[in-house]
């Protein structure tokens, strides 16, 4: 085929022929015969469309976001531009190291400053959200007891945990054992020594746990397990619980995650990439997936030789925007990356305190980031369910809280408002608690039958994940 590109040799310049612009470059056989169907529409009213189908949606920057364990804290917008410089978002993953000196310098300081955050020795940045991270600690204490030469098949898992941490020990190859909590929210220690033995890999916790409580005999279990021979996992996913505070090293952890899109500022909730760096004690350090990135006093570079590296997690060097953003953040803080856990945790406090006047709060104790109020006495009484108390709230212009989990709670309701609410949006939040509160007796139909003023009304959920329709229809 001819095409235009070619020179033309009459002139010596790039100028073409009548004939050579009316060339046909595509073969007639494959040209369509009838119209493809896309519609007529201006630029103008495809903008309305798309601005009107964004309204719709519900973020952060438009509401009160106090939805359990998620961390839907407002994620400064400099990060965005810092995430979007040319040399971060256009630099080529397959740059050799010596062109990306900025980049690594940058996933090195992070994977530094992971480390006095989380009090660990090491860290790989490669996983891609909090399960990942999960997912790739526990292949990290699997291959270390295979090299160790111990036979250890079981993960404990407190009956309080995220889905994802017995979700995530089972997909690696263990056999998951529940321990159970305690009347005081907490793991039940005799509990937990019943179930010890030489089979028994490690423990997977989050301190605070799911249901905002400290574990006080967190030193304890580390003791136990350690003298058991086991390991221990740290779900890190809210970090803000404790940042500054305290950290996994200091509890008796070897491995740990964190959800950089949950504590260090990356908007999510939207299946956007997100990141789990996982740190580990220096035990373990060689274990890590490769390549980390290291520094050998003049230059930054990928290193690969791990001794027992579980391999690669992730392509290239994991979510690279993610990892710009944390580290943004991180230098923003500073050591007042202590003062945000204290906001969270007072902000939490304070709202369960006032709340916990009109909805049963199955565990009264001072919280750390979040606290877990159950509705059963008030389904029992009226038939308002925690499931109408969180359409309701959509009604007034606010998110509902994470429901029906942690499982140890029957009609849970969790509530997180995080460090970046101010004390006028948690007393709205209040009122609006109240109010529905107050119409549980006078007005249950109208909050069993919630959303009233929501673009989509009440949905049968199962069906919307078993048979989801992604076309709109406007009612
Ligand atoms: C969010 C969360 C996870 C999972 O993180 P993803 O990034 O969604 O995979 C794990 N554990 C806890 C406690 C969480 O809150």
């Amino acid at each position: 085929m001819k095409t235009i590109f070619e020179k033309n040799n009459n002139t010596g310049g790039i100028s073409f022929t009548d004939e050579e612009i009316h060339v046909d470059f595509i073969d007639k056989k494959l040209l369509r015969t009838n119209s493809c169907g896309l519609p007529d529409i201006g630029e103008l009213e495809v903008m309305r469309h798309y601005k009107e189908l964004s309204d719709r949606n519900f973020c952060i920057e438009k509401g009160f976001y106090p939805l359990g364990s998620c961390t839907m804290k407002y994620n400064p917008k400099v990060g965005e531009f810092l995430a979007s410089l040319e040399g971060f978002a256009n630099l080529h993953p397959l740059q050799s190291d010596e062109d990306s000196q900025g980049a690594l310098e940058l996933m090195y300081k992070l994977q530094e400053s992971l480390k006095k955050i989380t009090g660990m020795d090491a860290v790989s940045l490669q996983p891609a959200a909090g399960a990942h991270g999960e997912l790739t600690g526990m292949m990290v204490i699997k291959k270390f007891f295979e090299v160790k030469g111990e036979k250890r098949t079981k993960v404990i898992v407190p009956d309080s945990a995220h889905g994802t941490n017995p979700a995530s020990a089972a997909l690696c190859g263990f056999e998951i054992v529940s321990v159970k909590s305690n009347e005081k929210g907490q793991v039940d220690i005799e509990d937990l020594k019943g179930l010890l033995g030489p089979d028994v890999a490690a423990i997977m916790m989050t301190n605070p746990n799911t249901l905002g409580i400290f574990e006080e005999k967190v030193l304890e279990i580390s003791e136990l397990m350690h003298k058991n021979g086991s390991l221990l996992y740290y779900d890190g996913a809210n970090f803000n619980a404790i940042m500054g505070y305290t950290n996994p090293k200091l509890m008796g952890f070897d491995v740990v995650h964190l959800n950089l899109h949950k504590t260090f500022a990356t908007p999510h909730g939207g299946g956007g990439p997100g990141a789990g760096p996982v740190g580990v004690v220096k035990e373990l350090a060689e274990f890590l997936p490769s390549p980390v990135i290291d520094f050998d006093g003049q230059k930054y570079f990928k290193k690969f030789n791990l001794k027992h590296s579980i391999g690669k997690v992730r392509d290239f060097s994991g979510s690279f925007g993610v990892l710009v953003r944390a580290y943004a953040y991180i230098l923003m803080m500073g050591k007042s990356l202590k003062e945000a856990s204290e906001n969270a945790v007072l902000n939490a406090n304070y709202l369960k305190e006032k709340l916990k006047n009109y909805f049963t709060l199955p565990y009264d104790v001072l919280c750390k980031h979040e606290f877990v109020l159950s509705a059963e006495d008030l389904k029992h009484k009226t038939g308002v369910s925690a499931l109408n108390i969180a359409k309701a709230l959509m009604d007034g212009n606010t998110h509902p809280p994470t429901i029906y989990f942690p499982l140890i709670v029957h009609e849970a309701m969790m509530i997180e408002p995080t460090e970046s609410e101010t004390k006028e949006r948690m007393d709205e939040f209040v009122d609006i608690m109240v109010k529905i509160y107050n119409e549980t007796e006078s007005n249950s139909e109208k909050l069993i039958s919630a959303p009233h003023n929501t673009p989509v009304k009440r949905v049968d959920e199962t069906l919307a994940a078993r048979h989801p329709d992604l076309c709109f229809k406007a009612e």
